[in-house]
């Protein structure tokens, strides 16, 4: 398996080397918002220690991660009034990952509406205002 590279995008965003919209953190985690949300209010839950993916992170780092996915999803669902929340998660480039630090995506539904196409940036003044949303909701 390839070393993790501490200088992927989500090693320098927990640095504060490049900005992103926090939502929420504990010593372990940190939640975010996507750039690219397919939904309003996807997030991102990372750990605040280096590992590439599921098939190198350690029990402690999984089960810290799910706990604030779960924390995230009661909260974004609550903050969109959704009816479900979809969440994902990718490992290796061939199972659909493109940042090597793990990550779980968060994303709120609603009945009959498909997520948008991948790739596309957000807006974001909406994306502040969908986090603040989900803060409120915490
Ligand atoms: P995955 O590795 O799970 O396929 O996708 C990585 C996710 O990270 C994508 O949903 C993409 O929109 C998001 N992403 C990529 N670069 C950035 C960034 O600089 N900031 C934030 N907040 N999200 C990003």
């Amino acid at each position: 398996m390839t070393a993790y590279d501490p200088n992927n995008i989500f090693a320098r965003i927990l640095r504060g080397e490049i900005p992103s919209t926090r939502v929420y953190e504990d010593d372990e985690t940190l939640a975010f918002m996507d750039i690219m949300p397919r939904s309003d209010g996807h997030l991102l839950v990372i750990p605040k220690t280096p590992c590439r993916n599921v098939l190198d992170a350690s029990p402690d780092q999984l089960e810290a991660v799910i706990r604030t996915v779960k924390k995230l999803a009661i909260a974004a669902k609550a903050a969109f009034d959704a009816e479900g929340v979809t969440i994902q998660q990718f490992n290796e480039a061939a199972g659909g990952q493109e940042v090597f630090h793990l990550h779980f995506h968060v994303l709120p539904r609603h009945e009959g509406v498909a997520l948008r196409a991948p790739g596309q940036m957000g807006d974001m003044a909406a994306i502040a205002t969908h986090a603040e949303k989900i803060r409120a909701a915490l």
